[in-house]
């Protein structure tokens, strides 16, 4: 495990997502290149259902990616009230495109569709968000396929900063099928071999299983909800969350924030990531990967 680096006035070592993330996207981008001097160009079409504001600057973010990397995006905007039989044809005319090679429908849909079936109607070779049943059954056996990208960023995330990983008591904090469930997945694999304990709103005294965690993921969606008290001394804390709190000091009226507060958890842990800055960067690194991959294996099929 990690040395304790706290010594007092000494805080964690902040971990830089974006430097990570931008050493990824290079590596895409390289990648990329190699495609195109093959007459292929990587395309990703990112269909949006609304104008959910979260969305809409996710999905920019993502589109800013796609273009930085040298690669296509088919930016595909639609009416909140677009039937799920509207949406299914989109996808099916998306999944035969042979100049489409990822599809990414952004969550969360409108309540009147059901994301299921959404989900499974893309072809898993163009599924470079990893939810589809056929990626997650790959990554719960072990076996090669997309990854869902916050989960891989948080674990390259980990991987790069060399943070031993093997036997690591690891606590996940949340289990949805989008983040909590294939991070605990995925870092239980035996190639990564950290023991994953999983916790949610059924667990009991949750503080003594986060205090026992080398590493500490929060993945819950709620602001300040690990507090330093929380926290083993010198623990490596990730910070998935990604919340809004309303803050009339910002002219947009709101702050972002994790589930963990922040200032004293860096008193006592020894690496942590601040939001904005950790995981996000990462999340978006880690879908122009797959969105290579998959232009890479479609490209190798002809
Ligand atoms: P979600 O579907 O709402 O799941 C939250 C999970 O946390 C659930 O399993 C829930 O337990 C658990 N939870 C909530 N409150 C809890 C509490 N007080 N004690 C213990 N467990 C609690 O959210 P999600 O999609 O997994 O996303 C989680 C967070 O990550 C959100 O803030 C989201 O914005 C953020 N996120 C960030 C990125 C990124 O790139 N940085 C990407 C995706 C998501 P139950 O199952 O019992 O309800």
């Amino acid at each position: 495990m990690v040395p304790v680096r706290y010594t007092g006035a000494v805080s964690a070592i902040r971990i830089n997502g974006k430097e990570t993330a931008r050493k990824k996207r290079e590596e895409a981008a390289a990648r990329a290149a190699l495609l195109r001097e093959r007459g292929i160009v990587p395309c990703l079409a990112v269909v949006l259902l609304g104008e959910d504001p979260a969305s809409l600057s996710y999905v920019s973010a993502k589109e800013r990616a796609l273009e930085e990397t040298g690669m296509a995006g088919r930016d595909i905007r639609l009416p909140a009230e677009t039937s799920e039989e509207d949406l299914l044809a989109l996808i099916a005319e998306l999944n035969r495109d042979t100049t489409v090679h990822g599809i990414l429908v952004q969550l969360p849909l409108p309540g009147h569709i059901t994301g299921d079936r959404v989900i499974t109607a893309i072809d898993p070779r163009k599924d470079v968000d990893g939810f589809h049943p056929v990626s997650v059954g790959n990554l719960v056996l072990g076996r090669p396929g997309f990854l869902p990208c916050t989960p891989h960023g948080v674990l390259v995330l980990l991987q790069e900063l060399e943070i031993p990983l093997s036997g690591a008591r690891t606590v996940v904090l949340g289990r949805s099928n989008l983040v909590g469930k294939p991070l605990a997945n995925l870092l239980s694999r035996r190639e990564v071999n950290a023991t994953v304990t999983i916790c949610h709103t059924g667990t009991r005294d949750l503080a003594a299983h986060t205090r026992e965690a080398d590493i500490l993921i929060a993945a819950a969606g709620r602001a300040g909800l690990v507090t330093a008290d929380m926290i083993k001394e010198g623990a490596v804390v990730i910070d998935v969350g990604v919340n809004r709190v309303p803050d009339s000091g910002m002219k947009r009226g709101y702050r972002l924030c994790g589930d963990v507060d922040f200032v004293p958890a860096a008193e006592k842990a020894s690496y942590i990531t601040p939001v904005p800055g950790g995981v996000g960067p990462m999340t978006i690194a880690m879908l122009m990967q797959n969105v290579i991959e998959a232009a890479e294996a479609q490209g190798a099929a002809g």
